[in-house]
Protein backbone atom coordinates (compact mmCIF):
# COMPACT_ATOMS: atom_id res chain seq x y z
CA UNK A 1 0.00 0.00 0.00
CA UNK A 2 2.92 2.41 0.59
CA UNK A 3 4.23 1.54 -2.84
CA UNK A 4 1.23 2.34 -4.13
CA UNK A 5 0.69 5.63 -2.32
CA UNK A 6 4.45 6.35 -3.75
CA UNK A 7 3.51 6.14 -6.97
CA UNK A 8 0.30 8.32 -6.58
CA UNK A 9 2.01 10.92 -5.43
CA UNK A 10 4.66 10.78 -8.11
CA UNK A 11 3.38 9.35 -11.21
CA UNK A 12 1.47 11.75 -13.44
CA UNK A 13 -0.61 8.84 -15.01
CA UNK A 14 -2.12 6.65 -11.96
CA UNK A 15 -5.42 8.12 -10.31
CA UNK A 16 -6.79 6.81 -7.02
CA UNK A 17 -10.26 5.94 -7.93
CA UNK A 18 -13.36 5.20 -5.38
CA UNK A 19 -16.40 3.26 -6.68
CA UNK A 20 -19.34 5.48 -6.34
CA UNK A 21 -23.18 4.28 -6.14
CA UNK A 22 -24.00 6.80 -8.68
CA UNK A 23 -27.08 9.18 -8.37
CA UNK A 24 -28.88 8.79 -11.63
CA UNK A 25 -29.53 12.73 -12.39
CA UNK A 26 -27.12 15.24 -14.21
CA UNK A 27 -26.63 18.77 -12.56
CA UNK A 28 -26.48 21.33 -15.24
CA UNK A 29 -24.99 24.72 -14.05
CA UNK A 30 -25.83 27.58 -16.97
CA UNK A 31 -24.08 30.93 -17.38
CA UNK A 32 -24.85 31.91 -20.82
CA UNK A 33 -28.13 30.25 -22.84
CA UNK A 34 -26.79 27.98 -24.96
CA UNK A 35 -27.93 24.58 -26.18
CA UNK A 36 -31.29 22.57 -24.92
CA UNK A 37 -31.93 25.69 -23.06
CA UNK A 38 -32.50 27.65 -26.56
CA UNK A 39 -34.37 24.65 -28.29
CA UNK A 40 -36.76 24.21 -25.31
CA UNK A 41 -37.35 28.17 -24.57
CA UNK A 42 -36.12 30.01 -27.76
CA UNK A 43 -34.30 32.69 -26.01
CA UNK A 44 -31.23 33.79 -27.87
CA UNK A 45 -28.14 32.20 -27.55
CA UNK A 46 -25.31 33.86 -25.57
CA UNK A 47 -27.76 35.53 -23.57
CA UNK A 48 -26.23 36.08 -19.72
CA UNK A 49 -27.79 34.31 -16.94
CA UNK A 50 -27.74 36.22 -14.01
CA UNK A 51 -27.99 34.02 -11.34
CA UNK A 52 -27.04 31.29 -13.09
CA UNK A 53 -29.23 28.73 -13.56
CA UNK A 54 -29.16 24.71 -12.01
CA UNK A 55 -31.48 22.18 -14.13
CA UNK A 56 -31.27 18.91 -13.62
CA UNK A 57 -31.88 15.90 -16.04
CA UNK A 58 -32.31 12.42 -15.86
CA UNK A 59 -29.94 10.04 -16.94
CA UNK A 60 -32.10 7.93 -19.40
CA UNK A 61 -30.38 6.99 -22.25
CA UNK A 62 -33.61 5.53 -24.27
CA UNK A 63 -36.00 9.26 -23.28
CA UNK A 64 -33.00 11.46 -24.37
CA UNK A 65 -32.20 12.50 -20.62
CA UNK A 66 -35.09 14.72 -19.97
CA UNK A 67 -35.01 17.48 -17.72
CA UNK A 68 -36.69 16.33 -14.16
CA UNK A 69 -37.03 18.64 -10.96
CA UNK A 70 -36.09 18.11 -7.43
CA UNK A 71 -39.64 17.10 -6.64
CA UNK A 72 -39.67 14.37 -8.47
CA UNK A 73 -36.44 13.01 -8.07
CA UNK A 74 -37.24 13.08 -4.62
CA UNK A 75 -40.72 11.17 -5.27
CA UNK A 76 -39.40 8.90 -7.37
CA UNK A 77 -36.31 7.76 -4.66
CA UNK A 78 -33.17 9.33 -7.39
CA UNK A 79 -31.74 11.39 -3.98
CA UNK A 80 -33.31 12.46 -0.60
CA UNK A 81 -33.99 16.75 -0.71
CA UNK A 82 -30.48 16.53 1.66
CA UNK A 83 -28.59 15.43 -1.18
CA UNK A 84 -29.90 17.37 -3.65
CA UNK A 85 -28.69 20.10 -1.96
CA UNK A 86 -25.32 18.89 -1.44
CA UNK A 87 -25.24 18.52 -5.17
CA UNK A 88 -26.60 22.01 -6.23
CA UNK A 89 -24.14 23.71 -3.47
CA UNK A 90 -21.38 21.60 -4.96
CA UNK A 91 -22.09 22.55 -9.00
CA UNK A 92 -22.15 26.20 -7.94
CA UNK A 93 -19.03 26.09 -5.88
CA UNK A 94 -17.47 24.09 -8.96
CA UNK A 95 -19.23 26.97 -11.37
CA UNK A 96 -17.66 29.60 -9.63
CA UNK A 97 -13.68 27.54 -9.32
CA UNK A 98 -13.77 27.25 -13.13
CA UNK A 99 -15.63 30.15 -14.28
CA UNK A 100 -12.74 32.13 -12.98
CA UNK A 101 -10.40 29.64 -14.43
CA UNK A 102 -11.68 29.79 -17.48
CA UNK A 103 -11.97 33.98 -17.04
CA UNK A 104 -8.37 34.00 -16.50
CA UNK A 105 -7.47 31.77 -19.60
CA UNK A 106 -9.54 33.83 -21.49
CA UNK A 107 -12.70 32.04 -22.15
CA UNK A 108 -16.70 32.18 -21.13
CA UNK A 109 -17.56 28.80 -19.57
CA UNK A 110 -21.26 28.55 -21.22
CA UNK A 111 -22.62 25.99 -19.29
CA UNK A 112 -21.62 22.51 -17.77
CA UNK A 113 -22.47 18.99 -16.33
CA UNK A 114 -21.41 17.29 -12.97
CA UNK A 115 -22.86 13.91 -11.64
CA UNK A 116 -22.89 12.86 -8.40
CA UNK A 117 -22.52 9.80 -6.30
CA UNK A 118 -22.32 8.36 -2.54
CA UNK A 119 -19.62 7.33 -0.90
CA UNK A 120 -19.95 6.02 2.57
CA UNK A 121 -22.86 7.99 2.45
CA UNK A 122 -21.23 11.11 1.16
CA UNK A 123 -22.33 13.12 -1.80
CA UNK A 124 -19.08 12.62 -3.89
CA UNK A 125 -18.09 14.70 -7.38
CA UNK A 126 -17.93 11.70 -9.77
CA UNK A 127 -17.64 11.28 -13.30
CA UNK A 128 -15.32 14.10 -15.01
CA UNK A 129 -14.90 17.19 -15.88
CA UNK A 130 -13.97 17.59 -19.24
CA UNK A 131 -14.18 19.05 -23.19
CA UNK A 132 -17.20 16.49 -23.54
CA UNK A 133 -19.32 17.93 -20.42
CA UNK A 134 -19.48 21.84 -20.74
CA UNK A 135 -19.27 24.68 -23.36
CA UNK A 136 -16.71 27.32 -24.11
CA UNK A 137 -16.38 30.02 -26.23
CA UNK A 138 -13.58 32.31 -26.94
CA UNK A 139 -13.99 35.50 -24.21
CA UNK A 140 -13.47 37.90 -27.11
CA UNK A 141 -14.78 36.54 -30.04
CA UNK A 142 -17.17 34.32 -28.13
CA UNK A 143 -15.97 31.62 -31.20
CA UNK A 144 -17.08 27.75 -30.13
CA UNK A 145 -14.01 26.02 -28.66
CA UNK A 146 -16.06 23.24 -27.71
CA UNK A 147 -18.07 19.71 -28.90
CA UNK A 148 -20.45 22.35 -30.77
CA UNK A 149 -18.21 22.63 -33.36
CA UNK A 150 -18.40 19.16 -34.77
CA UNK A 151 -22.15 19.24 -33.65
CA UNK A 152 -22.82 22.28 -35.85
CA UNK A 153 -20.45 21.24 -38.70
CA UNK A 154 -18.30 23.94 -38.00
CA UNK A 155 -15.18 22.11 -38.53
CA UNK A 156 -12.77 19.97 -36.57
CA UNK A 157 -11.75 16.06 -35.75
CA UNK A 158 -12.56 14.12 -32.84
CA UNK A 159 -9.39 13.28 -31.09
CA UNK A 160 -6.61 15.41 -31.05
CA UNK A 161 -3.29 13.95 -29.35
CA UNK A 162 -0.28 16.80 -28.56
CA UNK A 163 2.98 14.90 -27.96
CA UNK A 164 4.57 16.64 -24.64
CA UNK A 165 8.24 16.94 -24.80
CA UNK A 166 9.03 13.80 -21.92
CA UNK A 167 7.51 11.31 -24.06
CA UNK A 168 3.98 11.61 -23.22
CA UNK A 169 0.52 12.68 -24.89
CA UNK A 170 -1.79 15.41 -23.68
CA UNK A 171 -5.14 14.01 -24.11
CA UNK A 172 -7.25 16.72 -26.14
CA UNK A 173 -10.60 15.03 -25.49
CA UNK A 174 -13.70 14.37 -28.13
CA UNK A 175 -13.51 18.08 -29.48
CA UNK A 176 -12.73 19.62 -32.84
CA UNK A 177 -10.90 22.16 -34.47
CA UNK A 178 -7.81 22.94 -32.31
CA UNK A 179 -10.09 23.82 -29.18
CA UNK A 180 -9.03 21.77 -26.55
CA UNK A 181 -5.52 22.13 -27.63
CA UNK A 182 -6.16 25.92 -26.75
CA UNK A 183 -7.81 25.00 -23.53
CA UNK A 184 -5.34 22.77 -22.75
CA UNK A 185 -2.90 25.32 -23.71
CA UNK A 186 -4.13 28.14 -21.32
CA UNK A 187 -5.53 26.15 -18.12
CA UNK A 188 -3.46 23.12 -18.26
CA UNK A 189 -6.39 21.43 -17.12
CA UNK A 190 -6.81 18.72 -19.15
CA UNK A 191 -5.58 15.40 -18.47
CA UNK A 192 -2.60 13.35 -20.09
CA UNK A 193 -2.18 10.03 -21.52
CA UNK A 194 0.75 7.78 -22.20
CA UNK A 195 1.76 7.33 -25.64
N1 LIG B 1 -24.21 17.67 -21.09
C1 LIG B 1 -23.45 16.54 -20.95
N2 LIG B 1 -24.02 15.31 -21.08
C2 LIG B 1 -25.33 15.16 -21.36
C3 LIG B 1 -26.13 16.32 -21.50
C4 LIG B 1 -25.53 17.56 -21.36
O1 LIG B 1 -22.25 16.63 -20.68
O2 LIG B 1 -25.82 14.01 -21.47
C5 LIG B 1 -23.61 18.99 -20.93
C6 LIG B 1 -23.38 19.69 -22.25
O3 LIG B 1 -22.07 19.45 -22.74
C7 LIG B 1 -23.57 21.14 -21.90
C8 LIG B 1 -24.52 21.13 -20.71
O4 LIG B 1 -24.49 19.80 -20.19
O5 LIG B 1 -22.33 21.69 -21.46
C9 LIG B 1 -25.93 21.50 -21.10
O6 LIG B 1 -26.35 20.67 -22.15
P1 LIG B 1 -27.72 20.95 -22.89
O7 LIG B 1 -28.86 20.71 -21.96
O8 LIG B 1 -27.67 22.30 -23.52
O9 LIG B 1 -27.82 19.81 -23.97
P2 LIG B 1 -27.08 19.69 -25.38
O10 LIG B 1 -27.53 20.82 -26.24
O11 LIG B 1 -25.61 19.74 -25.10
O12 LIG B 1 -27.53 18.36 -25.88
Amino acid sequence: YRLFKFFLKHNHYLSHLKKLTMIPVECVIRNYAAGSLVRRLGVSEGQQLTPPTFELFLKNDALHDPMVNESLAVSFGWATAEQLAEMKRLTYKANEVLSALFDAAGMLLVDFKLEFGLFNGQIVLGDEFSPDGCRLWDKATRKKLDKDRFRQGLGGEAFRRLPQPDGGVALAGRVAAGAPIEALDRTGLWGRLLP
